[in-house]
């Protein structure tokens, strides 16, 4: 992927060089106590306010916390530019698809932190996987999560990462088009198993519309060659519900899936990408996924 030398977003915040993973991280709200009542909450309520690129499950649910005003820029390093650069691609992107269909795309923030950071949708934790929290519209991300990827989920390449940023601003454009919010009101009204079932559309859509940003960065830019793409597909394979319980539990067991299979994700990935059209990526109309 040549992405060296494109513009940087500006609305890139650097919360890893404040100590203890994350600007106000340690105020009186915060504490481990909280953590600890976070993760049980979510266990018995089964809330999860994130949108993840669902690789890992841990924490979050924690009660609202007060946002830090603290707006630093990043420091300077190659991960942070490559975030940034690729950021600032899906503003591009999807602010001309937004303008054609005659609205405005509001852009999200992303935030960069290590361990732990508190957010609109309870302390995020690195352990999480990358989210985007529709209520402050922020996308969180630990850049170690990259070497995950990398060593131990077997999806190593920059356009994986690229991937990844892409799906998670994929749930911002969710949030901004009104899908997130008609599938967190049906929370506590479903059935447990129907709610998975729109969590999986609802990521598998995240993955449509990262096919789209890839395209038209692709026209814009021509960044990427035959195996960046090979190496986003791998990713969203990789990630695939049944590949990560297999390896997790030996077993696949559909009911449980939140993100899609891999063939869906790759599926779905694929179809952002060869069609370029919103439309297309109607997850909740499709009568197979
Ligand atoms: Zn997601």
């Amino acid at each position: 992927m040549r992405w060296e030398g494109n513009r940087q977003s500006d609305n890139v915040e650097d919360r890893r060089g404040s100590g203890g993973g994350g600007g106000g991280f340690g105020g009186r709200s915060i504490g481990i106590g909280t953590v600890v009542v976070a993760l049980i909450g979510w266990g018995v309520f089964g809330i999860n306010p994130l949108t993840t690129i669902g690789v890992l499950s841990g924490g979050g649910g924690a009660p609202q916390v007060q946002q830090g005003p603290a707006k630093a820029r990043p420091a300077n390093d190659r991960s942070a530019a490559f975030v940034s650069t690729v950021l600032a691609s899906t503003e591009d992107v999807w602010a001309q698809i937004f303008q054609q269909g005659g609205a405005q795309y509001r852009p999200p923030k992303l935030v960069l932190f290590r361990g732990a950071t508190p957010t609109a949708c309870g302390t995020g934790q690195s352990a999480m996987g990358p989210f985007y929290c529709p209520g402050d519209q922020k996308v969180y991300l630990d850049m170690d999560f990259f070497d995950t990827m990398s060593r131990q989920l077997g999806a190593p390449g920059e356009f994986a990462r690229a991937y990844v940023i892409a799906h998670e601003v994929g749930h911002h454009v969710q949030t901004l088009l009104g899908a997130t919010g008609k599938v967190d009101g049906m929370r506590g009204r479903v059935s447990q198993r129907e709610q998975n079932a729109l969590s999986v559309r609802l990521e598998l859509q995240a993955d449509c519309y990262a096919g789209i940003w890839t395209r038209y960065s692709q026209q814009a830019k021509n960044w990427l060659d035959q195996s960046d793409i090979e190496s986003a597909l791998n990713a969203a394979g990789q990630i695939g519900d049944d590949t990560l319980q297999r390896k997790q539990t030996g077993t696949v067991r559909p009911d449980a899936f939140t993100h899609g299979s891999s063939a869906q994700r790759v599926r779905w990935f694929t179809q952002g990408m060869k069609t370029g059209s919103v439309q297309a990526c109607d997850t909740f109309s499709a009568q197979t996924l």
